[in-house]
């Protein structure tokens, strides 16, 4: 991501990977194949590639510094996990952007996941002589306690690949005391509080950041690609209620359009960050 500020705070993103994912059928089940590829023809070519048609997609977390505090929001797939194979690319890239001068894993003080999918909590913990300990080891992790519960009962209903991302990623910070289960609501900090996003997953938040009259919006899930500015009916493949997510995008798009709200989606590819804009009855999306 391109870094910016906000007020007194400093925002910028370690990426674990970028680059082309799936195309617009696959992404999302019920677009309609002309109008993407109508859409996909007034975007950059750093969103899609003009030559497949795939969509760029890129895992990232996202730190914000202040004088005062240092913050990461939601925490890409990790490493040493049992995950399908196509989460098993390299993960060095992610470690050295916590490992530079600016940054280190213990100088983290807080981290908050927007969702408890595989790419937004997988480097809450990392392996250490066969146990989870938490990757930032001096933080506090807050989850929010509805996504919390929906995925320890998919857990144990049987359902494998939710079933160990709690186990190995939410569950030991909980039973430790590291982690916080809070209302989707919750203020955290004089500056930061959660926006209740229901739909991608039950317990979906958005993270608010306001820091002297400036505000930011760290959307998770809410939206994976900027063609759904146009199309907010469009939810993802990973949408566990699709028509939830897309009334929740709408309702976020029609109160946040034409704000000086900074959005700041996961998924987005550089420079990731921007503002909403209206366009007719839809929306349409501007980088910063
Ligand atoms: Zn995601």
């Amino acid at each position: 991501m391109k870094p910016f500020r906000i007020g007194e705070y400093e925002v910028w993103s370690v990426i674990e990977r970028e680059g082309p994912l799936r195309p617009p059928a696959v992404m999302f089940p019920t677009s309609d194949p002309e109008r993407a590829a109508e859409l996909l023809a007034i975007m950059p070519a750093t969103v899609w590639s003009p030559t497949t048609g795939i969509l760029y997609n890129t895992y990232q977390s996202f730190v914000l510094r202040s004088p005062r505090r240092t913050i990461v929001i939601d925490t890409c797939v990790g490493d040493n996990k049992a995950r399908p194979p196509h989460f098993n690319y390299p993960k060095k890239s992610w470690l050295d952007g916590f490992s530079t001068n600016r940054l280190n894993l213990d100088g983290v003080d807080l981290v908050i996941n927007t969702h408890l999918h595989v790419d937004h909590c997988g480097w809450n913990t990392r392996l250490v002589n066969a146990r989870w300990v938490p990757t930032f080891a001096k933080a506090r992790y807050f989850m929010v306690g509805p996504e919390y519960d929906y995925w320890r009962d998919q857990t144990a209903q049987g359902f494998e690949l939710p079933g160990r991302i709690w186990t190995d990623s939410a569950l030991p910070l909980v039973t430790t005391g590291r982690a916080e289960l809070v209302p989707v609501d919750a203020q955290i900090t004089q500056d930061i509080s959660l926006l209740p996003t229901p739909g991608h997953t039950p317990g979906h938040v958005c993270v608010l950041l306001r820091s002297q009259g400036e505000q930011a919006i760290f959307v998770g899930d809410l939206m994976h690609h900027p063609v759904q500015c146009w199309e907010p009916d469009w939810s993802s493949c990973f949408c566990v209620d699709p028509a939830r997510a897309a009334a929740t995008r709408r309702r976020f798009f029609e109160e946040y359009a034409d704000t000086n709200a900074v959005i700041v989606p996961e998924h987005f590819p550089y420079p990731t960050a921007g503002r909403i804009k209206t366009h007719g009855r839809a929306f349409s999306w501007e980088f910063i």
